[in-house]
C-alpha cells in the first residue's frame, strides 16, 4: 500500500571558513620608531671620503660599522649569532626589547585565540 520512502534530507552544510585576512608584516620599515633606536646613537664616519653611519651602543659603547639597526638589536637581545652580546644592558630594557621583537608573533597568536 504505502511505499516506504526513507529519504532523510541531510542538510549538513559544514562551511569551512578558512579565509583569514593575510596580515602583511613589513619588517623592513624605514621608520625610526623602533625601540632600539633609543639605545644607540649614530656616528658619522667621514674618514673614507663618503658618509657612512655607524651605530654606537649607549651601554657598552660598542661600535657597529655595518648591519644597521638589526645587528644592533641582536646585540641588545643577546641573540645567538656572530654579534657580540651587550654586557651592560639592564634586564628591564632587555625584557622590553624581547617584547618588541616578539610583538608581531604574540599578536598573531592572540588573534587565533579569539576565534
Ligand atoms: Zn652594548
Amino acid at each position: 500500500m504505502s511505499s516506504h520512502d526513507g529519504s532523510t534530507p541531510s542538510n549538513d552544510s559544514s562551511t569551512a571558513q578558512s579565509s583569514q585576512p593575510s596580515i602583511s608584516m613589513s619588517s623592513g620599515s624605514r621608520g625610526r620608531t623602533d625601540l632600539a633606536w633609543g639605545q644607540c646613537r649614530e656616528a658619522l664616519e667621514l674618514s673614507v671620503g663618503y658618509k657612512k653611519t655607524k651605530l654606537v651602543c649607549l651601554y657598552c659603547a660598542k661600535v657597529f660599522a655595518g648591519g644597521g639597526i638589526n645587528r644592533f638589536k641582536q646585540h641588545l637581545a643577546r641573540a645567538n649569532g656572530e654579534v657580540e652580546q651587550c654586557h651592560k644592558y639592564s634586564p628591564d630594557v632587555l625584557h622590553q626589547m624581547l617584547l618588541n621583537l616578539k610583538g608581531n608573533a604574540a599578536k598573531k597568536k592572540e588573534l587565533e585565540k579569539c576565534k
